[in-house]
């Protein structure tokens, strides 16, 4: 009887008994974001790189679209990633600064009314894991759990240590520094576990064991490595590809963007072995350029992580979709991360309560239209009183009233600043109004981190769960 009415329903419906994973993936396509951390512009084979080969993060670019424009909505870690998972400039809700590593303190983090990208996947039927670095907040309100996932493994600070000796924390109260922070032990949910690898390849094999027990449903994978942000670690395995490197730094460096690129390899191999591949949206990209002292290359970008120069907020950026989006495509409006949330939600064919300050890419990168993304794009460091406004090709800095105007097209590097009033006074304008729907910072920061102590944490010691 039961057969019966299994028969007649799945027929009713016009599917076949055994849905086949196309089927599948035509209504709701899965969605993985790569994120790295501290990547430098010109870290990557599909932007120049020659002396750290990424053959398989290069296959993301081969297999679809790279951004030549293509940036984070923040110069620093923490901002940006709070853009990423919700979709709109994080100063509309105060994350305007990296936040610090309290997990007595639930004011350090996504406010709640803010709904992550996983919030809106999850409620669309998908499967849902974060990996790796969340820095959205470490209190228990904050957690990957709280906020849409399914599954969580890694670390909740905003960086770590990538040898398991190092991770000796057991009791996250007793942690009084960031640097602390980077020594927890790393997180499977909600329990402490003892793991034996490298950090980097730890993330890998979980992201590839997570696609390898979804391939019957729709999946959403966000795969936050902390590599190659400091501190510098490598195993031998990957620092002996790099021999003919002299710079200690630049050789480190190389080992972990290496690892990263062999993960990302494991990755696309298991989503081949699964017949997922063509149901599968993957971006690339980094959280924010490299910074001067870690032997990252930003160029031909002028400045480094926390610059509003293109050094700071221009990132490696690519995405594939097989079958759906063009391989091999450059493409040269500019996009931000925020795009990233709209792009997935449309193709789950989800609705978000967040008003979202990315849009769809699927109709530009395929040609559908051939108009821009964005008219402008806009960046606000609120304790340097920073702005950067983008408008296609031209950009506007305004750094604490010293206003500079540059041409990204042509001048890549911004050398050559000029200045003519009208521009300035138009895209002045426009920065303005975005403005008006920004708000102040919510918390203390890690600029902030000796004011923060001096005002909380000691309270926090006394007081652990008075907030
Ligand atoms: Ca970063």
């Amino acid at each position: 009887m039961y057969g019966i009415a299994f028969i007649v329903a799945f027929g009713l419906l016009g599917y076949s008994v055994l849905p086949t994973a196309q089927t599948r993936g035509d209504i709701k396509p899965n969605v993985i974001i790569i994120l790295t951390d501290d990547q430098g512009y010109g870290d990557v084979g599909f932007n120049g790189c020659k002396d750290i080969p990424t053959p398989n993060i290069d296959r993301i670019a081969k297999n679809g679209v790279t951004f030549s424009k293509g940036y984070a909505s923040f110069a620093v870690c923490g901002p940006s990633r709070a853009g990423l998972i919700t979709g709109r400039y994080q100063d509309r809700f105060g994350f305007s600064r990296n936040p610090l590593f309290t997990p007595n303190d639930a004011r350090q983090g996504l406010p709640l009314t803010e709904q992550t990208m996983a919030d809106v996947l999850r409620d669309a039927g998908y499967r849902t894991m974060a990996i790796g670095k969340w820095h959205l907040g470490a209190h228990a309100s904050q957690h990957p759990l709280k906020r849409g996932f399914d599954e969580f493994f890694g670390f909740t600070g905003g960086g770590h240590r990538y040898f398991p000796q190092d991770w000796v924390k057991t009791d996250v109260n007793s942690v009084r520094s960031e640097s602390d922070s980077y020594k927890t032990k790393l997180i499977r949910n909600n329990n402490q576990v003892e793991e034996k690898e490298y950090i980097t390849d730890a993330f890998s094999r979980e992201a590839v064991e997570f696609v390898k027990r979804n391939d019957k449903n729709p999946f959403f994978l966000y795969l936050a490595y902390n590599a190659p942000h400091a501190p510098l670690q490598a195993t031998e395995k990957y620092l002996s590809r790099f021999s003919g490197i002299k710079d200690e730094k630049r050789k480190t460096y190389a080992a972990m963007v290496s690892a990263v690129d062999d993960g990302v390899g494991r990755l696309l191999n298991q989503l081949e072995q699964s017949g997922q591949m063509e149901n599968t949206i993957i971006f690339f990209l980094s959280d924010n350029g490299g910074p001067h002292d870690n032997g990252s290359n930003n160029q031909p970008l002028r400045g480094h992580k926390g610059s509003l120069y293109d050094g700071g907020i221009h990132v490696p950026f690519a995405m594939q979709w097989k079958g759906h989006v063009p391989e091999g495509k450059r493409y040269n409006h500019p996009v931000i991360s925020l795009d990233i949330f709209a792009t997935a939600i449309a193709q789950a064919q989800a609705k978000s309560r967040n008003q979202l300050d990315g849009v769809n890419l699927i109709p530009f990168v395929t040609g559908k239209n051939t108009g821009t993304p964005h008219d402008y794009l806009f960046w606000r460091q609120f304790d340097r009183q920073t702005m950067a406004t983008l408008n296609d090709s031209i950009k506007m800095i305004n750094e604490s009233g010293t206003l500079q105007l540059f041409n990204v097209s042509n001048d890549i590097s911004e050398k050559a600043p000029f200045r003519e009033d009208v521009m300035v006074e138009r895209i002045d304008k426009e920065y303005s109004k975005w403005n008006e729907h920004n708000i102040p910072p919510a918390f203390y920061g890690l600029l902030q981190a000796e004011e923060y102590d001096k005002l909380y944490r000691r309270q926090t010691e006394h007081e652990k769960n008075k907030y």
